[in-house]
C-alpha cells in the first residue's frame, strides 16, 4: 500500500529552526557543540476551564503549578535547540550526521507533536512528492482528521514518547529555572521570552537534575513569577487580577521577547 506521506530527504525541514527538546537531548545537544535556549510561558489558570476544554487538559501535564503575585497560574518551559541557516548537524548532502541520535521532534516532522491539532499539509515545508495526498488537502478526509487518518505507528509512538518524556521533565524544569535564577516568563499567546544562558552550566545542571530524579520531585521551584508583556493593556489586564508584570525595559541582555502579531 503506497504511503500518504514519504520523506524525500529534500533537508528543507533542517533549516531556521528552533527544535523543542527533552531534558536529555539538551544535554547532548549542547554536548555536540550547539546551542540551547529556554523559553518560559505562563498561563492564567482556572480549574474549572479543564472541565471543558481537552487541549488544555493536556497541558495541565506538561506544566508546573505555581503564582504570579496571587494570581495562580501553570508555567510551561520548553528547551529549544536553535540555529540560522542550515542546521549545523546537516552534511553537504543533506543528510542528517546524527540521524539514528536526532530528537524525537525531528522525528514527527511533519506531522503535529499535538494529537488535538489537524495536520495541514500545505503548511509544511514538504515538497509535493512527499505526499500521495494533494498538498491543498485541509483538515480532514471523510471527517477524520487528517493526521489520526494518515499517522504511521512508528511517528504516533515518537510522539507518545516526547509526551511522556515532557510530563517526567517537569520537576528537572522547575528546579533547573530556580538554580538559573530564571523568574520571568511570557504570557502565553502573547509572545514568547526566551532565555539565553551559559551552555556549560545549563548542561551540568540539566545532568546533575536528572540523576538526582527522586529527590528533585518533592522540591518547589520559584513562586512568584513576573509575566513580561508588551502591551500596556495586558499588562494592566493582568494586574487586575492578581499578576505581576514587567514591561521589555526591565528585561535584561540575557532575555529575548517575541511579540505575536
Ligand atoms: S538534527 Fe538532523 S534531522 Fe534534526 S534539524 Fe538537524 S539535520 Fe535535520
Ligand atoms: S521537508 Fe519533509 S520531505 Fe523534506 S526532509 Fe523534511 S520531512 Fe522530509
Amino acid at each position: 500500500m503506497t504511503k500518504p506521506f514519504q520523506c524525500t530527504q529534500c533537508g528543507q525541514c533542517c533549516h531556521d529552526l528552533n527544535i523543542p527538546l527533552t531534558a536529555k537531548e539538551s544535554i547532548d545537544w549542547i554536548s555536540g557543540g550547539n546551542q540551547v535556549k529556554v523559553l518560559v510561558e505562563a498561563i492564567p489558570w482556572s480549574e474549572e476551564t479543564l472541565q471543558v476544554n481537552e487541549l488544555l487538559n493536556r497541558k495541565k501535564q506538561i506544566t508546573f503549578a505555581s503564582l504570579s503575585g496571587s494570581l495562580s497560574i501553570r508555567v510551561q518551559v520548553t528547551f529549544l535547540g536553535y540555529f540560522l541557516g542550515a542546521c549545523p548537524n546537516l552534511d553537504a548532502q543533506l543528510n542528517c550526521r546524527i540521524y539514528e541520535d536526532r530528537p524525537l521532534t525531528c522525528r514527527i516532522y511533519p506531522f503535529e507533536m499535538n494529537p488535538h491539532i489537524a495536520l495541514e499539509p500545505n503548511n509544511k515545508l514538504c515538497p509535493d512528492e512527499a505526499w500521495s495526498l494533494p498538498k491543498t488537502t485541509t483538515r480532514s478526509i471523510h471527517q477524520v482528521p487528517l493526521q489520526i487518518s494518515i499517522i504511521d505507528a512508528e511517528t504516533d509512538q515518537h510522539i507518545q514518547t516526547l509526551f511522556t518524556q515532557n510530563t517526567t521533565d517537569l520537576a528537572v524544569k522547575e528546579l533547573l529555572c530556580l538554580s538559573l535564577g530564571i523568574s520571568t516568563a511570557s504570557l502565553s499567546n502573547d509572545g514568547y521570552l526566551f532565555h539565553h544562558v551559559n551552555q556549560n552550566e545549563l548542561r551540568s545542571q540539566l545532568q546533575s537534575l536528572l540523576s538526582n530524579t527522586l529527590n528533585t520531585t518533592q522540591k518547589r521551584g520559584i513562586q512568584d513569577w513576573l509575566i513580561v508583556s508588551q502591551n500596556n493593556s495586558t499588562r494592566s489586564d493582568l494586574t487586575q487580577i492578581g499578576g505581576r508584570t514587567a514591561a521589555l525595559s526591565e528585561l535584561t541582555s540575557q532575555e529575548e521577547y517575541l511579540h505575536f502579531q
